[in-house]
C-alpha cells in the first residue's frame, strides 16, 4: 500500500478545504474506495475522514414532502426509514437487495453513489488494457470476458456497467444530488449525476474534484403504491445485477397515467427507460403492452459476445417489475406472464 495521510474533518468547510490538497479524496464508509487502493487501482495521497460531520448525517422531511437523505446515511439505516420505506418502497427495496447485510451497515448512500463499475479488467491490474484505469490504453472487455457487461450506451473505448442497486432506483424517482464544492454548492439531477463513457470513460459522474455529497433529496412521493425493485442475478444474495428494474406506476384502475422504468446493469449509468415509459402511458396495463413498451427500449441494444442474452432478459425484467408493481402478476391473469417472465 502507498504511504498517505490522513485527516478527519470537523465540518464540511474543513473537508472542503483539505479537499484542495493534491491528491485528496473523501473517504465514508470506504467499502470501495479500500478495495481499489489495495488493488493498486486507486492512489490517493490523503484521505479525508468526513465520517464525523454531522451535517451530512440524517434523514429528515422537506418542506415541499420530499425527502433529504444525508450522505453519510448507511445505506441499511436508509433502508429501513419508516418514511423511506412508506413513501419511497422501491428505495428501500433496491437497498435491501444490495450487497450484504454488513457491507450495508457501513456503505453510506453517498459512497454508493460513488461505487465503481466492478469490471473484472479494471480490478485486475494483471491486464494492461483498461480505459478506465489507464486512459488510452485499450479496453480488455469489449473482446474479452464480457457476460456482465453494458448492452446500452457503451462507447469503443469502455462497456463497464454501473453496480449500483440505490442509484437505479434514485433514477426512477428523480432524485437529486446536492453537492458542496469551493465554488459553492449546486444541484445536480440523478440523470446527470452518472455519465455515458464516451471518449472518458475514466469518469465515472459529473462530480468535480472537490465536491462533496451532501445529501440526496427526494421529490414529495407520487409512487409509492405501484412499485418493485427486481434484481435479476446469479446468486440470490450478495451479486451485482445481470439486470435489475425499478418499476413505479401511477394507474386509473388498469391505465397508466405515469410510468417510472430504470434499468441496472445494462449501462454505465443507471438506464432510464424513458421510451418504453413514455410508450405506456395511457395504455391498458397489461403483458403484452409491457412487453412491446420494453421491446421499444431495448430495440437499440448493442450487445458483445458474451452478454446477448440481457437483451431479452431485460425485457422479460421490465414485464415482470411492472406487473409485480401494479399489484402483482395474479391480478393480471389474463395476461399474466405467458412466457415473458
Ligand atoms: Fe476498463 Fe471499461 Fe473496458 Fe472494463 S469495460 S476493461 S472498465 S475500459
Amino acid at each position: 500500500m502507498d504511504a498517505l495521510a490522513y485527516q478527519r474533518a470537523a465540518d464540511i468547510d474543513a473537508a472542503l478545504s483539505a479537499a484542495q490538497q493534491p491528491g485528496a479524496a473523501f473517504i465514508g464508509g470506504g467499502t470501495n474506495l479500500l478495495d481499489l487502493m489495495k488493488g493498486g487501482i486507486a492512489h490517493p495521497l490523503r484521505l479525508i475522514d468526513i465520517t464525523r460531520i454531522a451535517a451530512l448525517d440524517g434523514i429528515e422531511a422537506l418542506p415541499d414532502g420530499g425527502l433529504r437523505i444525508g450522505a453519510l446515511v448507511r445505506n441499511s439505516d436508509a433502508a429501513n426509514h419508516t418514511l423511506v420505506r412508506t413513501r419511497y418502497p422501491l428505495l428501500s427495496q433496491a437497498l435491501l437487495a444490495g450487497a450484504s447485510p454488513q457491507l450495508r451497515n457501513m456503505a453510506t448512500v453517498g459512497g454508493n453513489l460513488m461505487q465503481r463499475t466492478r469490471c473484472g479488467y479494471f480490478y485486475d491490474t494483471a491486464f494492461a488494457q483498461c480505459n478506465k484505469r489507464a486512459p488510452g490504453s485499450g479496453c480488455a472487455a469489449r473482446d474479452g470476458f464480457n457476460r456482465m457487461h453494458a448492452i446500452l450506451g457503451a462507447s469503443a473505448q469502455c462497456v463497464a456497467v454501473n453496480p449500483s442497486d440505490m442509484s437505479v432506483a434514485l433514477a426512477a424517482l428523480d432524485a437529486t444530488v446536492q453537492v458542496r464544492g469551493p465554488n459553492g454548492a449546486r444541484a445536480i439531477p440523478i440523470a446527470q449525476f452518472h455519465r455515458l463513457p464516451g471518449d472518458r470513460p475514466e469518469l465515472d459522474t459529473t462530480l468535480a474534484h472537490g465536491e462533496l455529497i451532501t445529501s440526496v433529496d427526494l421529490p414529495p412521493p407520487a409512487f409509492a403504491e405501484h412499485a418493485h425493485y427486481l434484481k435479476l442475478r446469479d446468486r440470490q444474495s450478495y451479486a451485482f445485477a445481470l439486470v435489475s428494474v425499478a418499476a413505479a406506476l401511477q394507474l386509473d384502475g388498469r391505465r397508466v397515467r405515469a410510468a417510472r422504468i430504470a434499468l441496472g446493469g445494462v449501462a454505465h449509468k443507471p438506464w432510464r427507460a424513458s421510451l418504453a415509459e413514455q410508450q405506456l402511458i395511457g395504455q391498458t396495463l397489461d403483458a403484452a403492452t409491457l412487453r412491446a413498451a420494453a421491446a421499444t427500449e431495448l430495440a437499440h441494444a448493442q450487445p458483445l459476445g458474451d452478454n446477448a442474452f440481457k437483451v431479452e432478459l431485460a425485457q422479460r425484467a421490465i414485464v415482470r417489475a411492472a406487473l409485480q408493481a401494479a399489484g402483482g402478476a395474479e391480478n393480471f391473469a389474463d395476461n399474466a406472464f405467458g412466457g415473458l417472465a
